[in-house]
């Protein structure tokens, strides 16, 4: 595995906390037989989750099945709490497309349990980020197309248009509860159509044809 990945594109901005969303497209909710919240759910992973493009990510030996979930990953550019709706795309300075790999078998017994999702959720390369584009070659934040392929199959396809809570009342949200520190990230959560990897599966995620993740599960 690369283990290069402190800073974003390379560059002087720090990885810092990721802030996942889960069931923010209803559909991706119904498959897993799971309520439509109307609150957002906030999971968290250390900045040791997330890799670059051109990594590969092995599933940890106490898990038998991996899902890929594809989802539209923002960054933020500036430190902030309590940030109105109206203010919140001044404080994201890239967007790019990453992957929540999700550990479904041990989310299973969690749940079940009640526990915290971190083993299903927040190991060593559960978050990898393709290159991050800047903010301001997306004309609208809430109509970005993107798209996950395996083995050359597209695999899911989604578009923000569609998330139950968009990324202003996120930002939001996250900024009133944790507050956001700039290097921090958003996965904004997975259309439906997630699905297992295994050894030697090759993951390639787009956003709006603008910016590409590769993934090789080892
Ligand atoms: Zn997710």
């Amino acid at each position: 595995m690369n283990r290069n990945f402190e800073y974003i594109n390379g560059g002087s901005i720090p990885v810092g906390t990721i802030y996942c969303i889960g069931r923010n497209y209803a559909e991706h909710a119904k498959e897993l037989g799971n309520e439509v919240p109307t609150e957002p759910v906030v999971f968290i992973k250390p900045p040791n989750s997330y890799v670059p493009t051109g990594s590969k990510v092995a599933r940890p030996d106490y898990s038998e099945l991996m899902h890929h979930e594809v989802e539209v990953v923002f960054v933020i550019g500036k430190d902030g709490t309590n940030i109105s709706e109206n203010n919140a795309i001044d404080y994201i300075t890239g967007v790019g497309v990453g992957i929540d790999f999700t550990l479904r078998d041990v989310q299973n017994k969690i749940k079940e349990k009640g526990l915290p999702w971190s083993m299903a959720k927040s190991f060593i390369g559960a978050a990898p980020v393709s290159p991050i584009l800047d903010i301001d070659e997306i004309e609208n934040v809430d109509d970005i197309d993107f798209e996950i392929t395996k083995n050359g199959t597209v695999t899911q396809s989604g578009n923000t248009k569609d998330m139950i809570n968009s990324i202003r009342p996120l930002i939001a949200h996250i900024s009133k509860v944790f507050g956001l520190r700039k290097g921090d990230c958003i996965f904004t959560g997975t259309p439906k159509g997630v699905g297992p990897v295994d050894s030697g599966d090759k993951l390639v995620a787009t956003l709006a044809n603008k910016a590409q993740l590769e993934i090789e599960i080892e």
